[in-house]
C-alpha cells in the first residue's frame, strides 16, 4: 500500500506532457494546416504550414519539409496571428521579482508578447535582463523609469537631473504623471531631447495638450489633455473643475477644434495609447462593481484589490460633480476622438492600464480591442494597434506581422478575429519569443494564479 502511494505521489509530481513550454531553440515547431492572419493587410492565407526554429518564423508554405523530431501542432480550422502588445502595462514597482512573474504570466497567457511597463523601478531593469536571457518567462519587456510628477520633481533642475539619471540607468522611456508645472515640464522635455530618451504618459493640467504636442511626446496615454485642450477658456479653470482626463468639462468641448488637434498630433508624429477600457470601466455609470464580479477574470485579482476598485468607483460616483448623463457623453466623446485619430493618421497603440480599476492584466487588453471596435475601428485596424503599429513605434521591422524571418511571437485562435474582434479571446496557444505555451500549459498556470 505504501509503495502504491509513493508511485502515485511521484506520478502526480511530474509535469504532465504539454505542461511545459516547448522551446524552438531546442526543437523545431510546426503549425500544420493553419489559417494565417499575416497582418500586412486585411486578409487570411488559408491552410498553410508555418515552421518556427530558433525563435524565428523560418518558412511558410503548403509543401514544407520539417525535422523528424519536430513538435507538430495540428491547427486545422484555427487562426494564427502575431502576438499582441500592451503598451500601457503595469508591473509591480517593488523590490521583489516574484509577484512580477505572476503579472508576466497573465500577459503571456493572453497572447500579449510585448509589454511596456509604465511605472518603472530599478528592479525592472533586472527583470528586463532576465526575460531577455530567458531565465524568466514573459513578454518582451520595455520599461519607463520611476514617475516624474509634481511631488517627485521639486524644481526644473531636479527634473533635468532625474532625466539624466534615468537615461544613464538604462530605462527605455520616461514616465510623466500629473502635477508638473510648465517650468518643470520644459526642463524635463529639453533635457530628454538633449540626452535622447523618449517621454510618455500623462499631460499635466498646467502643461496642456498643445504644449505637450509641441514638445514631442513619444506617446500621450489615456487621451490625457485632449478634452481639456478642446474646451475654450480652460486656462481660467482649475484642475479639480476639469476632473480626471477632463471628464467634468466634456460638455464644454468645442468639437470644431477636433480637426486642429488631430492635425497637430499627426504632424508631430505623436502616438496615442487611448486606454479606453479604463474610462469605460472606471468612469461609466453602467459599469458597476457587480458587473465586474460577473467577469470570470476577477479571480486573478486579490479580494482587497477588487475592494479598492469598488471603493474608487463609489467615491467617483459620490463626487458632487459626477453627473451620469454627462459622463456618458464624455465616454462617447472619447470614442469619437479615438476614431478621429484613426481617420487622421494619428498612430494608435493598444494599451489599457491594468491593473487599474476593473482591468485585469492581459484579459483587459482584449477588452480594449473591443472598445476600439465599438469606437468605430474595423477589427483589422484594432489589431493593427497591437501589432504592426507597435512594430513601427518600436522600430522593429521583424515584428508585428507573420512572414519568414520575423520573431516567433504568435497567438493561435479557435476563431477568426477579423470577423469578430472578441475572437481574440478564444486562445488555443501562445508563442512567446519562440516558446510554445500550449492550452494545457496556460490553463495550468492560470489555475495557480487564482486568488
Ligand atoms: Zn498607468
Amino acid at each position: 500500500m505504501k509503495t502504491l502511494t509513493l508511485i502515485w505521489s511521484i506520478l502526480f509530481s511530474l509535469p504532465l506532457s504539454g505542461q511545459q513550454p516547448i522551446d524552438s531553440r531546442t526543437r523545431e515547431i510546426v503549425f500544420r494546416s493553419v489559417n494565417i492572419i499575416p497582418m500586412d493587410e486585411d486578409r487570411i492565407i488559408e491552410n498553410q504550414t508555418v515552421i518556427v526554429k530558433n525563435g524565428k518564423i523560418t518558412a511558410i508554405g503548403t509543401r514544407l519539409k520539417h525535422a523528424a523530431d519536430a513538435e507538430i501542432i495540428e491547427a486545422k480550422g484555427m487562426y494564427l496571428m502575431p502576438g499582441l502588445a500592451e503598451m500601457h502595462a503595469h508591473v509591480p514597482p517593488i523590490d521583489d521579482i516574484e509577484p512580477m512573474k505572476e503579472v508576466l504570466i497573465l500577459f503571456a497567457a493572453n497572447g500579449i508578447t510585448t509589454i511596456r511597463g509604465m511605472l518603472g523601478h530599478p528592479k525592472h531593469l533586472e527583470l528586463r535582463t532576465k526575460i531577455q536571457s530567458r531565465e524568466i518567462l514573459g513578454p518582451h519587456f520595455f520599461t519607463t523609469g520611476p514617475s516624474f510628477n509634481g511631488m517627485s520633481i521639486t524644481s526644473p533642475e531636479s527634473g533635468s537631473e532625474m532625466v539624466r539619471k534615468q537615461k544613464a540607468m538604462g530605462y527605455d522611456y520616461l514616465k510623466l504623471h500629473p502635477g508638473l508645472s510648465r517650468e518643470k515640464f520644459d526642463a524635463i522635455a529639453t533635457t530628454a531631447k538633449e540626452v535622447g530618451i523618449p517621454f510618455a504618459g500623462h499631460v499635466s493640467f498646467g502643461v496642456g495638450v498643445w504644449r505637450a504636442i509641441d514638445a514631442g511626446y513619444s506617446s500621450i496615454d489615456h487621451l490625457d489633455g485632449f478634452v481639456e485642450g478642446l474646451v475654450p477658456g480652460i486656462e481660467k479653470m482649475v484642475e479639480q473643475q476639469a476632473g480626471l482626463f477632463g471628464m467634468f468639462v466634456a460638455d464644454r468641448v468645442d468639437e470644431s477644434t477636433i480637426p486642429v488637434l488631430m492635425k497637430a498630433l499627426a504632424e508631430k508624429n505623436i502616438w496615442v495609447v487611448p486606454t479606453q477600457s479604463l474610462a469605460e470601466r472606471w468612469f461609466a455609470p453602467d459599469f458597476t462593481p457587480e458587473k465586474f464580479m460577473m467577469d470570470p477574470h476577477h479571480v486573478y485579482m486579490k479580494p482587497e484589490t477588487v475592494k479598492q476598485w469598488s471603493d474608487s468607483k463609489k467615491n467617483l460616483i459620490n463626487n458632487s460633480q459626477y453627473d451620469p448623463e454627462k459622463i456618458k457623453s464624455f465616454i462617447s466623446l472619447r470614442r469619437k476622438l479615438v476614431l478621429e485619430c484613426q481617420r487622421n493618421g494619428v498612430g494608435l497603440l493598444l494599451g489599457c492600464d491594468a491593473p487599474q480599476v476593473f482591468n485585469v492584466p492581459g484579459f483587459s487588453t482584449h477588452h480594449e480591442l473591443e472598445y476600439l471596435v465599438q469606437s468605430g475601428l474595423t477589427p483589422f485596424q484594432a489589431l493593427q494597434t497591437g501589432t504592426t503599429n507597435v512594430a513601427r513605434y518600436l522600430n522593429q521591422p521583424n515584428a508585428g506581422t507573420i512572414k519568414p524571418g520575423n520573431l516567433a511571437d504568435l497567438i493561435l485562435l479557435n476563431a477568426n478575429p477579423l470577423l469578430n474582434i472578441s475572437n481574440t479571446q478564444k486562445i488555443d496557444g501562445v508563442m512567446v519569443d519562440g516558446r510554445w505555451l500550449s492550452k494545457s500549459f496556460i490553463q495550468g498556470e492560470l489555475k495557480k494564479l487564482e486568488k
